[in-house]
């Protein structure tokens, strides 16, 4: 639940609504009251107005007491019903009220007295019925100099009406306006899942079998175009991983097979009748030679899957290639003279860091290659140099040579070009276990070959 990014989005949503709605509301509240107020205020200051002026004008033709009893007495208007919630009070300096209008009146209420102040007053007080009112008072100053004090007042009540009906919109829409946005943001979130949804039930009905599912393009959502793409590209690799791998099983059981059938058939025919010690013994030199050349595909088979995840040891000394070369010249000697090849080595002594054992392995197999796929009386020319901080191994045969469009998959296990089936003796493995153990010493290797003439291998490796 906690993890879900419905619930995230809809914690946002509650986040930043419940901020932005406690601002504004608040704000808008205050800027309410502040314009109504001022509103009242100035409605309040015209009818003090209204009422005072005519009371000095009055006072300075002497009328004052008839103007103050008519304004106890006027029979029209808000000021004239009992408890309008419309008032106004005229008090002497010492508390004496001369005048109040009708609406207070017949109600038989006065206003608390205000204080002398000639600037008007305002303040909210809790008038008659206990009902909120705004108030203004202001002292009159009579051209007699003496001092009446004005009070005029109106309920609140409508003022706090619209406030509260403000409030209550604000309570009621602001969460509706919450309400939809979360439903909007869960419709739209559960939208742009569904692809998700679509992914997880491809990727659960992957097996084997349909390694070629591939997730089409056109029904995903622009965003995720890029996890689609990665999806199929990932999809592709596992599927190419995995062929890859059945190709290796049967392979390496192919290749196993045919010394298991020579074995096989040693042991039927030999078991068949009586022998001569001297012929069993050929038997088992037979099915010895079966079993060293099972053992050398096993032990291929392993460096390759060594290779293949990394857990090959290579311990790295310094090497000098040349030394290595004339030791590998050394083992190969006796079968490129059987097979009537010469071997020749020029160069300098160049040193690197490598595996001994793998870096001898590399060159073995490639100089061996040199003599198996060679024509009788040919060479193989073999130079040791170095270049732009590269070591340079150049294995030049004279040999049978390799078509140009086998030459890239020749470095693939198991593989043998055509011609080489059933000529001569070979897994497919040495190249591929020739190339890993060459990049996992940081190097690469080139070939270049005219068929009919000669294939020049050349193996680059770091100095020391
Ligand atoms: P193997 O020699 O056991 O068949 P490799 O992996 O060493 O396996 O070589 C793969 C294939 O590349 C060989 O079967 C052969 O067809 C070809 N090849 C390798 N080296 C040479 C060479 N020097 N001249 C011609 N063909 C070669």
């Amino acid at each position: 639940m906690l993890n879900s990014i419905k619930f995230k989005l809809l914690i946002w949503l509650l986040i930043i609504f419940s901020f932005i709605f406690t601002i504004l509301g608040l704000f808008l509240d205050y800027e309410l009251e502040v314009v109504i107020f001022d509103q009242l205020d100035r409605s309040l200051t015209h009818t003090l107005q209204t009422v005072g002026n005519p009371l000095i004008m009055e006072a300075s033709h002497g009328q004052l007491p008839m103007e103050l009893w008519e304004l106890a007495n006027i029979t029209t208007g808000i000021f004239s019903e009992r408890l309008s919630g419309h008032y106004y009070q005229i008090t002497s300096l010492k508390g004496e009220v001369l005048s109040r209008s009708p609406s207070l009146g017949l109600a038989d209420i006065t206003l608390p007295i205000a204080g002398a102040s000639a600037i008007p007053t305002f303040k909210t007080i809790r008038g008659p019925n206990n009902v909120p009112l705004r108030l203004i008072s202001q002292s009159l100053v009579l051209p007699d100099e003496s001092t009446l004090i004005l009070e005029v007042g109106v309920t609140l009540e409508d003022t706090y009406t619209v406030l509260r009906s403000f409030r209550d919109i604000v309570i009621i829409v602001f969460p509706a306006i919450f309400v939809l946005s979360a439903i909007g943001g869960l419709i739209i979130t559960g939208w742009s899942l569904r692809p998700l949804k679509m992914f997880s039930s491809k990727i659960g009905q992957i097996t084997e079998e349909n390694l070629n599912t591939r997730i089409e393009d056109v029904r995903v959502a622009r965003e995720l175009k890029p996890l689609a793409e990665s999806f199929n590209t990932m999809l592709i690799r596992i599927e190419d991983a995995f062929q890859r791998q059945q190709q290796f099983l049967s392979d390496a059981s192919h290749e196993l097979r045919t010394p298991t059938s020579i074995i096989k058939s040693y042991c039927d025919v030999t078991l068949s009748r009586e022998r001569t010690a001297n012929d069993y013994k050929e038997a088992m030199i037979k099915v010895g030679e079966s079993v060293n050349r099972m053992c050398d595909i096993i032990n291929r088979i392993l460096i390759v899957s060594r290779l293949d995840n990394k857990t090959l040891k290579l311990k790295p000394v310094r090497i000098d290639l040349m030394e290595v070369m004339k030791d590998v010249i050394k083992i190969i000697e006796p079968a490129a003279a059987n097979r009537d090849i010469k071997m020749s080595l020029d160069g300098r002594s160049v040193v690197i860091r490598g595996d001994t054992e793998g870096i001898t392995a590399v060159f073995t197999n490639i100089v061996e290659n040199g003599i198996k796929y060679n024509k009788p009386g040919g060479n193989i020319h073999i130079n040791v140099d170095e270049e732009n901080n590269q070591a340079i191994v150049t294995v030049r045969d004279t040999g049978i040579g390799i078509p140009s469009e086998e030459i890239p998959k020749i470095f693939e296990r198991f593989y043998r070009v055509d011609t080489s089936r059933g000529q001569t003796v070979g897994s497919g493995l040495g190249l591929s276990i020739v190339k890993g153990i060459i990049e996992a010493h940081g190097g690469r290797i080139d070939v270049e070959s005219a068929v009919g003439k000669g294939s020049t291998f050349r193996i680059f490796l770091p100095l020391s």
